[in-house]
């Protein structure tokens, strides 16, 4: 089988998990977008993907997205694709990240808001961005999977509802490590619609990866980040250490 066909069937099987599960859940399978989530794997891979009909990529390190979107951008084969970061962004990275247009899934701090806002302005543009909400660990405990307390995500989504240059677009999250991720998805959910009510506009709901986007899709997923469904296995060492890029914050 070649590279491209092992590409083409995981991503017809992603897309039958997403439709199937949005049938379960009597939703518009039309309704949930997919994200390609390509950390650790080569420009080549996302172009592979890229021309079986992908465009969303989201990487977790500011580097590697700007080295494979720049790479890719020059390849007159590639058609224009659309980048997303859902890794901790560091403030001193802000202008770099507004500069390659991406969406910024992982805002989960005030400063980072700022930091975006101040970028926004200076290159004349306007930012897509979710807030990140901490679901907590498997006993609930904060901290392990990033993101911005529950309690703080309100005020967070204000700040950015408020920042001109800034697009609240909705809430991302990691489900918590082992257990059911079913009661932490509708979590999510319900501190999604507060926030809704105040900001209509900010309807996306980033939630699932490759083990658990049937579950985020029944609690309402708009958008379902996978990586190892697609692209296979990342390398164990960059992705054990820091599977969320937590170890690079300002
Ligand atoms: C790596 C990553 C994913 C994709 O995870 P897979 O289990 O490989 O599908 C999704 N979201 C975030 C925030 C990630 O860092």
């Amino acid at each position: 089988m070649s590279e491209g066909e092992r590409l083409a069937g995981n991503l017809q099987a992603v897309r039958q998990r997403i439709d199937a599960a949005a049938r379960a859940a009597g939703r518009d399978p039309g309704a949930v977008a997919l994200l390609a989530v390509s950390k650790t794997h080569p420009a080549e891979a996302v172009a592979a993907l890229a021309a079986l009909g992908q465009r969303d990529f989201a990487e977790n390190r500011v580097q590697e997205l700007s080295g494979k979107a720049a790479a890719l951008a020059d390849d007159p084969a590639v058609p224009a694709l659309r980048w997303h970061l859902v890794g901790q962004l560091q403030r001193n990275k802000a202008a770099a990240v507004v500069r390659l247009g991406a969406t910024v899934h992982s805002v989960d701090r005030e400063q980072l808001v700022q930091a975006l806002a101040r970028a926004a302005e200076t290159q004349q543009c306007v930012v897509d961005v979710l807030v990140q909400v901490d679901l907590g660990g498997p006993e609930g405990e904060l901290g392990e999977r990033g993101g911005a307390p529950p309690d703080d995500v309100p005020r967070l989504a204000d700040a950015v509802g408020t920042a001109a240059g800034l697009r609240l677009r909705g809430l991302m999250a990691v489900a918590p490590r082992g257990g059911d991720p079913a009661p932490a998805f509708d979590r999510l959910a319900a501190l999604a619609a507060r926030v809704r009510a105040d900001h209509p506009a900010a309807s996306e709901l980033s939630a699932g990866m490759s083990g658990d986007l049937e579950a985020a899709v029944a609690a309402g997923a708009t958008v379902v980040r996978v990586g190892t469904a697609l692209f296979g296995a990342r390398p164990l060492a960059s992705d054990a250490e820091d599977p969320h890029g937590t170890r690079a914050r300002s």
